[in-house]
């Protein structure tokens, strides 16, 4: 089969192509990846990463949605005979059907990153550890301390769900095109037992996303524009000797769950 030629970079894709090997490197190092593991490529793109993974592992799923790219990693299919190659959404892709224990190692698409990321830490079984290349914001977003303005409902969820280190910036000039935003490489590590049974995160996942539909507003008065009952909230706030006053970006994880426990 002849080679396609490489299409051009579609920015719309975020297609920012990793062109330094020295970063493949120190990404399939991060993920301590054994043969026996199967791993999880969300973009694919022209495939530098997926063919530094296919030699550092067993088996590869790579999801990519561009069918010029998917059509061009076909091409070269022989030289990754242990990759899986897919043409679809990642965002639509069934995860579920991947076996427990998959290790995901992605430069993602920074246009949806963060749908991408909810969707992936909401299979944290499935995911004991993912090691990620974003928009340096939102790694910045990921590990963030209650009090800045860094910290929201994705520094809540995902540090609620995994350990999660900032491993080390990217420069522009390592991709062709160079993106307009910094980059970092993230490790989440998911956490093997959290608190909380499937109904209690739910109610968790809904009161932090309350808690944070008003940032300039006090806790409560965020909380009871979401719906909840202003007395029942101030009562349960007290018991936790949380003050009222309190704004959302100033409670920390810790407090969202102790918070969730005496609503539900
Ligand atoms: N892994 C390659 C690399 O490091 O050079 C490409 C990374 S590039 C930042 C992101 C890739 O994700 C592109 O190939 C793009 O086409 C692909 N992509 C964009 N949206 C996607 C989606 N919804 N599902 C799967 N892949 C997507």
């Amino acid at each position: 089969m002849s080679i396609p030629n490489l299409p051009p970079p579609n920015k719309r894709l975020g297609q920012n192509f990793l062109i330094d090997l020295n970063i493949v490197r120190k990404i399939v190092a991060l993920a301590e990846l054994k043969t026996s593991d199967h791993v999880l490529e969300i973009g694919p793109g022209r495939g530098i990463l997926t063919e530094a993974l296919c030699r550092a592992t067993g088996r590869v799923t790579a999801i990519e949605v561009d069918p010029r790219l998917h059509a061009y990693l076909k091409s070269r299919q022989a030289e990754l005979p242990n990759v899986e190659l897919i043409c679809e959404d990642a965002l639509a892709y069934p995860v579920e059907r991947l076996p427990i224990g998959t290790v995901v190692v992605a430069n993602l698409p920074y246009y949806i990153s963060t749908p991408l990321l909810f969707r992936l830490l909401d299979q944290r079984g499935r995911f004991p550890r993912m090691v990620l290349m974003l928009q340096a914001e939102v790694a910045d977003r990921l590990v963030a301390n209650p009090g800045g303005s860094d910290y929201g409902v994705l520094s809540v969820m995902a540090q609620y769900a995994a350990d999660i280190t900032k491993s080390f910036r990217v420069s522009a000039q390592c991709f062709r095109p160079r993106p307009e935003v910094a980059s970092a490489v993230v490790l989440l590590r998911a956490k093997e037992r959290t608190r909380l049974s499937q109904q209690e995160e739910v109610a968790f996942r809904a009161l932090v996303k309350a808690a944070f539909a008003h940032r300039r507003k006090t806790l409560v008065n965020s909380l009871r524009d979401e719906g909840y009952e202003l007395s029942s909230v101030a009562e349960r706030l007290k018991r936790l000797d949380i003050a009222p006053t309190r704004r959302a970006e100033t409670l920390s994880v810790e407090d969202f769950l102790r918070l969730t426990l005496v609503l539900v």
